[in-house]
């Protein structure tokens, strides 16, 4: 890996099952069997009631902006070629708040509690990120 490539996320045994749903096309979230909490980031046990027993989900792919920034310096080089660009949290009305960008629109377009839906960014044949863009 260059210094001019993008960090990638680090997949592991938890989260493997949200990436391959990425690779689908489709957001896949736990939701924990005995109290219903759908959580993120994976993980093993239900943060609310320690229940390992789960099932996994999916979601219908829209949401809100919950909170965002506007990035107009790279902290890494390989996001020199994306700036200005859009880092949010999008709140889905399944539960979850994940990390995200926004695009599709431009970064003064933003705004919290804007309804926006996923948009699959196929970086690799390997690797699919969730992007959220403006429901128009
Ligand atoms: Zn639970």
């Amino acid at each position: 890996m260059t210094m001019d490539t993008k960090p990638i996320p680090k997949i592991n045994e938890d989260s493997r099952p949200f990436w391959e749903g990425c690779k689908a096309h489709e957001l896949r979230f736990q939701k924990c069997n005995k109290c219903g909490h759908v959580r993120w980031p994976p993980a093993i046990i239900c943060p609310e009631c320690h229940a390992k027993d789960t099932t996994w989900i999916t979601a219908a792919g829209h949401g809100r902006v919950y909170t965002y920034v506007v990035y107009h310096v790279a902290y890494h080089p390989g996001f020199k070629g994306e700036l200005p660009y859009v880092v949010a949290i999008v709140e889905l009305p399944e539960g979850p708040r994940i990390f995200t960008n926004i695009i599709g629109c431009g970064t003064d377009e933003v705004y919290c509690d804007m309804e926006v839906e996923v948009v699959w960014d196929d970086v690799t044949v390997e690797l699919t990120l969730p992007k959220f863009r403006p429901v128009r």
